[in-house]
């Protein structure tokens, strides 16, 4: 699993450099895709449920789930969310991040960096004793405290021989609740947070979903393996 985690996490690293006004999402696809299958791995999201692609691209007022297109070129000042799933020999990985084009307003910069410090308030929380609704309620905190709404449409899970496990990961709700989170538990926590209203609607493509308000959405995701000792992040490069 932490094989698929790496591989997740240098996709993503290797995507940042790609990122700049005028390439197209679709261009973002075909690369990530190339350098999965060149470390061994599969695209986990491609052909999961009829997703056409093994990158999901959401631009802005997007939420989630965005199908990569030719079509769809980035541009100065948007914000684009990236999920990634990879299966390495029997096991998932799955991250997202949400990075800059070319120069972002300052409000756009924030609602990343918040966005960005709830998952990591979650995952703070991903230890022995503590329960799932422990990581959902420091999630929402965080992102309430400072005047955004999570999504509630959309949660995050377990993971490991399946993409989806349970339990299933609210990024709201009261703490306290839920199964209690024991050591080797395997967790994808992923809040996603707008800067207007939590509600969100599917676009006609039946995936893309977008905030019913047109406000825009940030999207954070990390896979977390739980130790008697804490949280350790798998889809995180070592730092040099
Ligand atoms: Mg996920």
């Amino acid at each position: 699993m932490a094989v698929a985690c790496r591989i997740v996490a240098e996709s993503l690293e290797e995507l940042k450099g790609l990122i700049s006004p005028g390439v197209t999402t679709l261009e973002l696809d075909s690369f990530v895709e190339a350098f999965i299958l060149e470390r061994g791995g599969i695209p986990a999201f491609k052909g999961y449920r009829g997703f056409p692609n093994s990158l999901c691209t959401s631009i802005n007022n997007q939420v989630v789930h965005g199908i990569p297109s030719s079509h769809s070129k980035l541009n100065d000042g948007d914000i684009v969310s990236l999920d990634l799933g990879v299966f390495y020999d029997g096991y998932y990985g799955d991250a997202a991040v949400t990075y800059p084009v070319g120069n972002i307003n300052p409000y756009a910069e924030r609602l990343l960096e918040v966005t960005e410090e709830s998952l990591y308030k979650g995952i703070e929380m991903a230890r022995p004793d503590k329960r799932v609704s422990d990581i959902s309620s420091a999630v929402q905190f965080h992102v309430e405290k400072n005047g955004y709404s999570v999504v509630r449409d959309f949660v995050g899970h377990g993971i490991g021989r399946d993409l989806h496990e349970e339990p299933q990961i609210p990024n709201f709700g009261s703490s306290g609740q839920g199964p209690r989170i024991k050591e080797g538990m395997t967790f994808a926590i992923e809040p996603m947070v707008n800067t207007g209203d939590y509600a969100v609607v599917i676009l006609e493509d039946k995936w893309t979903a977008v905030t019913k308000d047109g406000s825009l959405s940030a999207h954070f995701e990390h896979t977390v393996a739980v130790t008697k000792d804490g949280p350790v992040i798998l889809t995180q490069l070592k730092k040099k």
